[in-house]
């Protein structure tokens, strides 16, 4: 990276000085190596006390809000008062020395799968750098920026929320020129109140949006209508059946979605009309910084989505499996249970659910809700954890062959799945991380 130690010292106050170069900056000090900055954040543990395991893996300087007698000797030392404020603002610095465009993406999904498309839609025509995985919050932010290469020409940063205020934070230390949000849904709600809690909250992108930059917005949220006409920035609404750039669906395969925009034909290598819609987001990206429809066109076609979002796998006796398990809320819920319903594919489809956590006051409801979406495509539904008592409930009252299972007894549920899976059969998996469906998938796939 292109960063001195007098540079850090006049950003953080300090009087280190030398013009040697930082070549890393870590938190963790496992990960530094030579000549790397060590950040020693209070979390759970307090990293001040790895200073001594940063020094001998390279590290030749640190930041420091403790007892300066406890550094080593032989670090730059960089005293400040809170150690993240200070690795936030040397984020907010080095944007700026290195000033790429910066693209902002939020939303209650579809954060990760639309960044990844949008990368992959202007790395056509730009040097690009992205968030890796889902640093999104207020550490992985100015990690990612701290980390993009010095040629960066457009970064595309993630942005996640579970409080007011976070965004505003994020939003001004990156200042995008272009932002979206992709869906107001009720992820964190707990914390937020309500969807119109969350809706205020989603507007914080663009505290630091410029002037004349832009916000994508989606066409059918009423609760953002009232909140964008204030805004001094451009906005551009997308949707299916209304907005100014539209997406209609035209073909879904088992592996694949086609649609056309103005037009022009697009394809995606993933089901779920939602990643359309996130897809709609990239060609708004791409189009704003001037890419043709074939340059958005040849982004989209093999973009790589995050690992364990609606992914396909193989069973050990052959059976597919879609795991969708990397998070959970009544919104995605829904929109997969439905996209799975309309899949194309000959065996029959059984569906595994689990908890969706952190809903707050209305999870019972919720869950309850989820029957909407279960319908006589599926030939069995499993559901996993005390949340999904409500929906259990629900759907003794319907046709459904439906199963429960405690989460004490998960075990219990794979072998009952491992008897019961056939070849021919397509299974889906949705649930919170927090429920460990992934090891389910696991012992599905094991011979
Ligand atoms: P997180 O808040 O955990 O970072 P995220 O917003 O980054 O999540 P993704 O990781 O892209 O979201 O997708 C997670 C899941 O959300 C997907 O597997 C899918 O089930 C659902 N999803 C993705 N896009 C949308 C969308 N546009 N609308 C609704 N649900 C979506
Ligand atoms: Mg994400």
């Amino acid at each position: 990276m292109d960063l001195t130690i007098k540079e850090i010292a006049e950003i953080l106050k300090s009087n280190e000085d030398s013009e040697q170069q930082i070549a890393n900056i870590e938190f963790d000090s496992r990960k530094i190596t030579s000549n790397s900055l060590f950040v020693p954040l209070k979390g759970t543990r307090d990293g001040h006390q790895f200073v001594e395991q940063a020094k001998e893996n390279g590290a030749i300087a640190t930041l420091w809000s403790e007892d300066r007698s406890r550094v080593p000797q032989d670090l730059f030392v960089f005293e400040v008062e809170d150690t993240k404020k200070a690795f936030q603002e040397l984020a907010s610095y080095y944007r700026k020395k290195i000033a790429p465009k910066v693209v902002a993406i939020t939303g209650s999904n579809g954060k990760t799968t639309t960044k990844d498309m949008t990368e992959a839609v202007l790395a056509q025509k730009f040097k690009t750098y992205k968030t890796q995985g889902n640093y999104n919050n207020d550490l992985g932010l100015p990690y990612t920026i701290l980390h993009m290469p010095e040629t960066t020409e457009v970064l595309v940063l993630e942005m996640g929320m579970d409080h007011a205020g976070d965004l505003t934070l994020l939003s001004q230390i990156s200042e995008p020129d272009s932002a979206a949000i992709t869906l107001i849904g009720e992820a964190h709600i707990e914390n937020l109140g309500s969807r119109s809690g969350i809706a205020k909250g989603k507007m914080e992108i663009t505290a630091g949006l410029k002037k004349n930059g832009v916000l994508f917005v989606p066409a059918d949220e009423p609760l953002l209508s009232p909140l964008v006409s204030s805004l001094q920035q451009k906005v551009i609404t997308f949707g299916f059946t209304e907005g100014n750039v539209q997406a209609e669906v035209l073909k879904t395969t088992q592996y694949s979605s086609e649609f056309m925009i103005d037009g022009q034909r697009f394809s995606i290598p993933v089901i779920g009309s939602y990643n359309v819609k996130n897809a709609l987001v990239a060609y708004s990206f791409g189009h704003y910084f001037g890419l043709n429809n074939e340059e958005i066109a040849n982004g989209l076609k093999d973009f790589q989505l995050t690992k364990d979002r609606t992914q396909w796998s193989k069973a050990a006796n052959g059976a597919d499996i879609l795991s969708d398990v990397y998070n959970a809320n009544p919104t995605a819920m829904g929109l997969v249970l439905d996209s799975f319903a309309e899949l194309p594919l000959t065996g029959r489809k059984i569906v595994v659910l689990a908890d969706m956590l952190e809903l707050g006051e209305s999870t019972k409801q919720m869950h309850r809700q989820m029957a909407n979406h279960i319908n006589d495509s599926f030939a069995e539904v499993y559901l996993f954890g005390t949340e999904m008592q409500a929906l259990y409930s629900e759907l003794q009252k319907t046709q459904t062959q439906v199963y429960y299972f405690s989460e004490e007894n998960k075990q219990d549920m794979i072998a009952s799945l491992k008897q019961d899976i056939q070849p021919q059969d397509s299974l889906l998996l949705k649930g919170s991380n927090g429920m460990g469906l992934a090891e389910v998938i696991s012992a599905l796939q094991e011979k």
